[in-house]
């Protein structure tokens, strides 16, 4: 996520995530013959290689274990009430039985309302526990799942959205004829070293923590609506009143869907990635520069550190606080950044661009825990945002970025907080003067000490060995420390650590 510059300044949060759903001339698939995708075992992957760019689709044939995801959603006419239906095969992954399943419920901490019935493991009714002022529910197995074991978790839910944008930057919300649904089905709780983790998200930072998963998802809307989603659309269908599309996404670690009745499509092919910018029809100019930067920044991230995985890139603009956020393959973008007519929003929208693209290498592919360890997926791609610049300017014409970037550190008097700690432990300022400003000047420092060339291979190492896991700041400081044969103890001391 990139949080706003306060002002004149920033207020900077960035968020993050897609796939997508719409028009493009594509045929509709016919309905009879075609099985529905819904349908498709859990275990056969076929479904999601065409959404992989060629050289990701080996991701396919690992992640033994992943979390699979079949959803229904059924949005209402009034774009701001989802009746859904949910079944996740979870597969034991630890070295321990597990004697419960954890999924966040965020909407009921967003400001919304998310409602849970009929759950069913393995076919059998069980009762769950709610905590984390019901956004974290508790599903208890009748016998423990042994490793390598899975369960099959059905249930019904609805999900109310809120008509504003004054939680967590408005991630879920439906207003200015917008629809941005995140987060809003039955989420897996990632279970760590620490257990399994779940707390409520701060409002400064992202609200998720997740492993890599697959989603078939079924989305129903009312016709009329432009319905983008995360995922590459595998089926279509039409009814007197509705649209249907199903979307496959992954690996991917969340599902993100916008809607509105008012989106224009710009799309441009970049290397065998289609990026689509989804926004109103007067913000045509600015749509049609966001999606060139983005294929700039793809290019640069891809030739750096590893593929972009998917064959598309989706943008939409939301009413967002925050300047844009992440999600798989899918980035909304806050309405006003496209307006070309506005100093500030053309001053904005290629950092910020940037950033969110970056993003999809460090939260969506090489994921971390975001609420724990913001430094590893926003001061990084921060960085990779500066070295976007350098790559496309040349260091004279990165220096306007790497200026606001001492900018955000100087506005809270370069005070020598570390750059590691939890997003709970920054208040609003501290949060974007060191995970946004530090954090990256941190990495600046770690490629000087280092030197570039073993910096960089260590970067692509980094991207490339941790693909669809969870790092760690071990993970990255060792690896670094391979990379130059050095230890590095006394300046992730003087940067990172309390
Ligand atoms: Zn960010």
């Amino acid at each position: 996520m990139k949080p706003r510059i306060a002002s004149l300044l920033l207020f900077s949060l960035f968020a993050l995530s897609c796939a997508f759903l719409q028009p493009t001339p594509t045929p509709p698939p016919e309905a009879s013959s075609t099985p529905d995708p819904l349908d498709t075992s859990w275990d056969d992957r076929s479904i999601f290689k065409e959404g992989l760019v060629p050289s990701a689709q080996w991701a396919l044939n690992e992640l033994d274990g992943a979390t699979v995801y079949h959803i229904e959603l059924d949005i209402a006419d009034n774009l701001s009430h989802v009746n859904g239906s949910e079944e996740v095969r979870y597969t034991n992954t630890e070295s321990e039985p597990l004697t419960e399943a954890r999924f966040r419920l965020f909407p009921n901490i967003l400001g919304g309302k998310m409602e849970v019935a009929n759950l069913l493991v393995n076919e059998a009714t069980a009762t769950p526990r709610y905590d984390l002022r019901n956004s974290l529910m508790i599903v208890p197995f009748s016998a423990p799942l042994a490793p390598g074991e899975s369960v099959v978790i059905r249930m019904d839910f609805s999900v109310e959205v809120p008509r504003t944008v004054e939680l967590n930057y408005g991630v879920l919300a439906y207003d200015q004829d917008v629809l941005a649904l995140a987060h809003a089905y039955p989420m897996v709780s990632v279970f760590d070293d620490e257990g399994w983790n779940a707390e409520i998200p701060p409002q400064e930072g992202d609200v998720t923590y997740a492993d890599a998963s697959f989603f078939i998802v079924k989305v129903t809307a009312p016709k009329g609506v432009t319905v983008v989603a995360s995922g590459r659309r595998v089926g279509f269908t039409e009814a007197e009143q509705t649209q249907s599309t199903v979307v496959a996404s992954g690996p991917a670690r969340d599902f993100y869907l916008a809607a509105s009745p008012n989106y224009v499509e710009t799309s441009i092919n970049a290397d065998g990635v289609l990026i689509r910018s989804y926004t109103t029809a007067n913000f045509s100019e600015g749509s049609q520069s966001l999606v060139e930067t983005a294929a700039r920044a793809i290019k640069v991230f891809s030739e750096r550190y590893a593929p972009y995985p998917y064959t598309e890139l989706d943008f939409v603009s939301t009413p967002t606080l925050a300047l844009g956020i992440e999600y798989p393959g899918m980035i909304a973008i806050t309405s006003w950044i496209y307006d070309t007519e506005n100093d500030f929003a053309n001053e904005y929208l290629e950092a910020t661009v940037a950033h969110e693209v970056g993003h999809q290498w460090f939260y969506n592919l090489v994921g971390d825990d975001q609420l724990d360890d913001p430094w590893l997926d926003e001061s990084l791609t921060q960085f990779i945002t500066l070295q976007y610049f350098i790559d496309t300017y040349g260091i004279a014409g990165s220096e306007e970025f790497k200026g606001s970037l001492e900018f955000r550190w100087d506005m809270i008097a370069r005070e020598n907080i570390p750059i590691g700690l939890p997003v709970a432990e920054y208040d609003g300022a501290t949060y974007s003067g060191i995970v946004y400003g530090r954090g990256p000047l941190f990495f600046v420092a770690l490629r000087d000490s280092m030197g570039q060339p073993a910096f960089d291979a260590f970067l692509k190492e980094y991207t490339q060995s941790l693909a669809w896991k969870i790092s760690t700041p071990d993970a990255l400081q060792s690896l670094a420390e391979k990379h130059c044969a050095c230890d590095l103890d006394d300046i992730f001391n003087e940067w990172v650590y309390p």
